[in-house]
């Protein structure tokens, strides 16, 4: 009788045991939003996000967009509803979440702006992101190295520029970094925008969008190459867009011998760009690892909800015009032929086998 006591209150303590652990591990809902899955870098992200929360604990609810604005505000009311302890948000339009984004203050739940700044609210608590200027600067640094190495004869240099998404706000850091090395070029005539079309107005790609791309890149060339004179070089700040451009030139009989490939820019290390940049296609491509941002972003979400203060944020880059919004900003990489290797396969963000 007293050994089947004990072997009682041993189980109820063992279940009073498991029941405390099983506590201490649940650590409540997160929402995690992203804009679209057809662009791989998203789909990279929300996993590595997904399965480091829960590594840590969390129940994650992950929802995609298709870069649908009403769609993501759905899902974001949605979410408020469903009692979160955190949102860690991708936004696609940055300026059009202040009133969901209220509600969510309300009810004291943390917002994360993932990547992209969510704009015109007092209600997001921090930002997690790339230092998205400098993206711009090495987008243009490549692209100069490729004019030179490519065609070392030619002045003026002819090129053409691209901007991302205008209810981006990254679009205008990446398009100004870009400008401050391109400018002084342009104003000391090293390099020549043949189209005349600058500026953030002109050169925007709604909604990151491939086809816009490609099709703007048509009445490029079109307009004003159809004189017989050569385009040198693109500046396409996202890898879709780098595709959508590629494939316009290759129309129009660029990747010969005769007509080489201008020297096109890119951003994200997607695998389709990456087997482009190996097959001479693309020039280059920048290389954010979404592993290091899910990471950092992460670590903070749960450092602030486990009662902690973060450190080290930066406070002074990213105005949402209505408070400076304090940020993690990791560092990009320039990838191109001589480097994919080791920044891109070695690192295993891309295997071997997925670029044959
Ligand atoms: C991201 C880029 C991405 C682009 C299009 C930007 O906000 O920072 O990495 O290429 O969106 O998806």
């Amino acid at each position: 009788m007293k050994i089947f006591k004990s072997l009682v209150a041993a189980a109820a303590l063992g279940v009073v045991a498991m029941t405390v652990t099983a506590q201490a591990e649940e650590k409540g809902l997160v929402g995690v939003l992203m804009p679209t899955k057809t662009s791989q870098r998203w789909i990279n992200d929300g996993d590595a996000v997904k399965s480091q929360l829960e590594a840590k604990g969390y129940t994650v609810d992950l929802q995609y967009a298709q870069d649908d604005i009403a769609n993501q505000l759905a899902q974001l009311e949605n979410e408020i509803t469903k009692g979160p302890k955190a949102l860690i948000i991708a936004s696609i339009d940055g300026t059009t979440m202040a009133d969901a984004l209220q509600k969510a203050a309300d009810a004291g739940i943390v917002v994360i702006a993932y990547d992209r700044l969510i704009k015109k609210t007092p209600n997001v608590d921090y930002y997690t992101t790339f230092d998205n200027f400098g993206v711009g600067v090495l987008q243009a640094n490549s692209l100069v190295k490729g004019l030179k190495e490519r065609f070392p004869d030619t002045k003026p240099w002819n090129v053409e520029l691209f901007g991302g998404s205008p209810d981006d706000n990254n679009a205008f850091f990446f398009y100004n970094g870009a400008m401050s090395v391109l400018q002084p070029l342009i104003d000391n005539g090293t390099i020549k925008i043949k189209s005349g079309q600058m500026g953030m107005d002109k050169v925007g790609t709604l909604r990151w969008l491939a086809a816009t791309a490609q099709a703007r890149m048509d009445n490029l060339l079109s307009a004003n190459y159809s004189d017989g004179s050569r385009v040198d070089g693109v500046l396409a700040p996202y890898d879709g867009l780098s595709r959508g451009i590629i494939a316009s030139l290759r129309a129009v009989g660029y990747g010969s011998a005769d007509q080489p490939w201008p020297i096109v820019t890119g951003q994200d290390a997607e695998t389709a760009s990456v087997k482009a940049i190996i097959a001479g296609e693309q020039y280059s491509t920048v290389f954010k690892d979404t592993r290091d941002l899910a990471k950092a972003t992460v670590e903070l979400t749960d450092k602030v909800l486990s009662g902690g203060k973060p450190e080290g944020l930066d406070e002074k880059t990213y105005n949402n015009d209505v408070k400076v919004v304090p940020s993690i900003l990791l560092t990009p990489v320039e990838v191109d032929k001589t480097n994919y290797q080791k920044i891109v396969v070695d690192s295993g963000y891309i295997k071997p086998e997925e670029l044959k």
